[in-house]
């Protein structure tokens, strides 16, 4: 073997080589598993190292002093070392699978192969030891080399197990740019009707981190797919769509503004009538549901680009609405309304109705206004003067303004 072959395939932190060796001096086999050996392969920053290993879950907790056992169904010990958590699952293979979405109960097996093939895809399906020993069954290496995403054995059979799979073979393909290959695809396409079986936040959370991702137009091959019909219907996907999911990839990485912009693609492409009971139907808290929507709402009646007409949206909405709002409109149609807004919020101008120079209080005592509905009346045409001319936003001239105001 050259010698460039034998080099270690990854840096492990010293925290889990630590950990990997005193599982090893325990007599137990142990390696880095999983989503860590791809990223680590990929030059990926790793955010998570998952070791699993030989040893009993009872044996790992005993090994180290500060581990809790947070899985035991699984044979999961959590081990707190060097401020760092580490997993640690013992090697199982999962039971018969009835319902497309969780296995009767797991069986722990005792060699890594049989841990291996359970795992849902060939590049999340390779381990790795201290030693940098590379057990890769499937091709994931070669896999990852091409960029492509293959099941674990037969693509029906494992969505048919857990249709989550599917999902996460897109979000996958968004997160890394990977292509997902022939046979996986048709079966995911055959597949698809099993997605109403999976809860609705476990569709979320994989949803949300293919709009988070840097390619959100692969959804687009989710939608087309139909995995998406127990949320959308089934109204056609035009391919237009594609391009306006592209879109959003230059949208902030913030959640609401992905939502929105999701649902402002699929509002304008007529694929959904109502973003509110799109959002709803994931489960989304309902800060996110409600600036979402209300920001689809106004990119689809077409945001303005005009300031004084920003200024009324930022004015009447929370900030995040308006930004989400502005942000996925110039994505979508072009414009600089996110830099206009920015303007605005940064001018200093009043835009609450607490920035205006005179309370309530003031118009009672200065002017001797009764509190009530003349009172907020007042307040609230002082407010429209100072939005369109900022610098009346003083005590001296908005006193007398309401003056004027109170007599007519
Ligand atoms: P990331 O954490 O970056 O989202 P990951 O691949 O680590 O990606 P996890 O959900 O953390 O994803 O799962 C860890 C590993 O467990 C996966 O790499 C895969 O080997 C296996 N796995 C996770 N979910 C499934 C599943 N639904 N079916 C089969 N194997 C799975
Ligand atoms: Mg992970």
């Amino acid at each position: 073997m050259p010698a460039a072959d034998r080099r270690p395939l990854m840096k492990m932190p010293g925290y889990v080589v630590r950990t990997l060796e005193k599982i090893e001096q325990n007599g137990y086999e142990a390696y880095v598993v999983g989503g860590c050996v791809r990223d680590a392969m990929l030059g990926r920053r790793v955010h998570d190292w998952d070791i699993t290993t030989s040893a009993p879950a009872w044996e790992t907790e005993k090994l180290f002093p500060h581990s809790v056992l947070t899985g035991e169904r699984f044979g999961t010990v959590t081990v707190l070392t060097g401020g760092r958590q580490i997993e640690v699952t013992t090697y199982r293979t999962d039971g018969e699978y009835t319902d497309s979405r969780h296995p009767e109960g797991v069986v722990f097996v005792s060699d890594i192969r049989t841990d291996l093939e359970r795992r849902d895809f060939t590049m999340n399906a390779m381990a790795v030891d201290l030693r940098g020993e590379l057990l890769d069954p499937f091709g994931g290496r070669e896999d990852i080399a091409d960029r492509l995403i293959r099941c674990v054995g037969s693509p029906e059979r494992r969505f048919t197990e857990d249709a989550l799979r599917m999902l996460r073979a897109v979000r996958f393909s968004a997160q890394l740019g990977f292509g997902i290959e022939r046979e996986t695809m048709d079966a995911l396409r055959r597949c698809a009707h099993l997605v109403s079986a999976l809860s609705a936040e476990r569709v979320r959370d994989e949803t949300e981190k293919t709009i988070m991702s840097q390619r959100p137009e692969k959804l687009y091959t989710a939608l087309e797919a139909r995995l998406y019909e127990p949320f959308c219907g089934t109204a056609e996907i035009p391919e237009t769509a594609e391009k306006l999911l592209a879109a959003l990839g230059d949208l902030p990485r913030s959640r609401q503004a992905r939502w929105c912009g999701l649902c402002a693609v699929l509002t304008e492409e007529n694929v959904i009538s109502c973003a509110a009971d799109f959002l709803r139907q994931f489960r989304l808290d309902a800060r996110t549901v409600s600036a979402a929507a209300k920001g689809c709402r106004i990119v689809v009646n077409g945001m303005p680009e005009e300031r004084m007409e920003l200024k009324r949206i930022l004015a009447a909405e929370w900030r995040d609405t308006a930004f989400s709002a502005a942000a996925v409109a110039d994505a979508l149609h072009g414009g600089c309304r996110v830099k206009t807004l920015n303007e605005i919020a940064g001018s200093g101008e009043c835009i609450r109705r607490s920035d205006l120079a005179v309370s309530g209080n003031d118009l009672r005592k200065e002017l001797g206004i009764p509190q009530g509905v003349h009172m907020g009346d007042i307040l609230q045409q002082l407010f429209e003067h100072v939005l369109a001319f900022p610098k009346d936003n003083t005590r001296k001239r908005l006193l007398k303004l309401a003056e004027k105001l109170a007599d007519d």
